[in-house]
């Protein structure tokens, strides 16, 4: 058995035991999963791509890759989890932090207090420029007063990633990054309850009120903001193209078990052509998915941006990843609309999917100005 064999069993064993029996219960109860932390950090999961000097497991984009592929089949509320903590800010304090920075919030984000990346705000979403947060330095410190919306990890967390623009002077230096603890004082997270699926995730609503902090909390530089929610980006679109495979793979799997037991017509619906039609279409989904994560993961070690790759792979995994789940409720039948089932939560879990970190449509325009060299956003 190769490394990456025996990383990939330890991790489903894992899901197998703490996780799967349980996320139906999560998912209709809305219930963030606290009690399941720490074996996931134990396990090294929690700081799975993060360096063994900062408390992470060390792993490369391979491994780190099946620790994606296999929340995301298990529950889709994890992968998040862990895709924000290790893809969105734990690879952006490595590489835009000050080792001080790193020293700080590293050991215990892979130890289960966890980062978030507060980007979007109720007027700036798909165009994170028209954000209004804003970031005023008084004397040594900076004062934050705004709102972010649907952050992950936002308010059961330990620190975020808050994007502001940055005032000094009166002047707009422009969007910069600022490392913000979740316990200071004018910091609020609400849960935000009611989503369609990540049930169990913590997607909060974070109000910034007065909230003062050192000068030294800017990540990167002041007015630079932008370059590291960017690289934040790859790296999370990475993680989440990876999850939606996991996620997909799930669906096929579960559904062939489905159709090879459920009877209809004197046998197993297996053996009609129009079930095995849709089994077929999602293999070719799972595996087209897994060839551009294969392909991103060749270009990441070749190319410290390799935008087309990254947006083709988040582009079609995460579609993939819907098709396949939408495929896996007709599988089967009537009992794929109701919970005694994994499908329907796995539908609802796969269509944020194409909405976050740059929507379908964004994906889109990426794709098509590196193609054409016209913006069309
Ligand atoms: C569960 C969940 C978790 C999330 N986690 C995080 C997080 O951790 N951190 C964070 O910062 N954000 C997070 N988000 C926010 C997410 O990234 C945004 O919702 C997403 O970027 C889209 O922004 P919006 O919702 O404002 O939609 P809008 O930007 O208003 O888009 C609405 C529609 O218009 C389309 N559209 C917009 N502009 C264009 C254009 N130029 N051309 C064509 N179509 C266009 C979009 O594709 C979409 O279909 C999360 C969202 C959810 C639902």
């Amino acid at each position: 058995m190769s490394e990456l064999d025996t990383l990939r069993s330890t991790v489903r064993d894992f899901c197998d035991r703490e996780i799967r029996p349980t996320a139906q219960q999560r998912d209709r109860d809305e219930s963030y999963p606290a009690d399941i932390i720490p074996g996931l950090a134990e396990l090294g999961v929690l700081g799975a791509a993060i360096p063994e000097e900062y408390g992470g497991a060390g792993l490369d984009d391979h491994g780190y890759r099946i620790v994606m592929e296999e929340l995301g089949g298990a529950d889709s509320s994890f992968r998040s989890m862990v895709s924000v903590n290790v893809g969105l800010f734990g690879k952006s304090l490595l590489r835009w932090g000050t080792e001080e920075q790193k020293q700080q919030w590293l050991p215990g984000a892979c130890r289960g207090e966890l980062g978030a990346f507060g980007l979007t705000e109720p007027g700036a979403g798909s165009n994170p420029s028209e954000m209004r947060t804003r970031a005023v330095r008084d004397g040594d410190d900076w004062v934050l007063d705004g709102s972010k919306i649907f952050i992950t990890n936002g308010s059961k967390g330990a620190v975020t990633m808050v994007f502001a623009r940055a005032v000094v002077d009166g002047d707009d230096q422009g969007i910069t990054c600022f490392l913000v603890p979740q316990d200071a004082d004018g910091y609020t997270g609400h849960q935000i309850h009611g989503k369609l699926g990540l049930r169990a995730g913590d997607t909060a609503e974070i109000v910034l009120e007065g909230v003062r902090i050192p000068g030294d909390s800017v990540l990167g530089e002041v007015g630079g903001g932008m370059k590291v929610a960017l690289s934040a980006l790859d790296n999370g679109r990475f993680s989440l193209a990876a999850g939606a495979v996991g996620l997909a793979r799930e669906a096929l799997e579960v559904s062939v078990r489905y159709a090879s037991e459920r009877e209809q017509f004197g046998g197993p619906i297996a053996n009609k052509q129009l079930v095995q039609e849709l089994l077929a279409a999602m293999h070719v989904d799972v595996e087209a998915a897994s060839a551009l994560v294969d392909r991103l993961v060749e270009a990441r070690a070749n190319n410290p941006r390799p935008t087309l790759e990254t947006s083709t792979a988040k582009l079609f995994c995460t579609e993939a990843s819907v098709r396949c789940c939408d495929r896996a409720v007709q599988v089967h039948g009537g009992y794929g609309y109701i919970d005694e089932y994994p499908v329907q939560r796995m539908l609802r879990d796969a269509r944020v999917t194409t909405l976050y970190e740059g929507t379908s449509q964004v994906q889109h325009l990426i794709i098509g100005r590196i193609l054409t060299g016209k913006n069309a956003f």
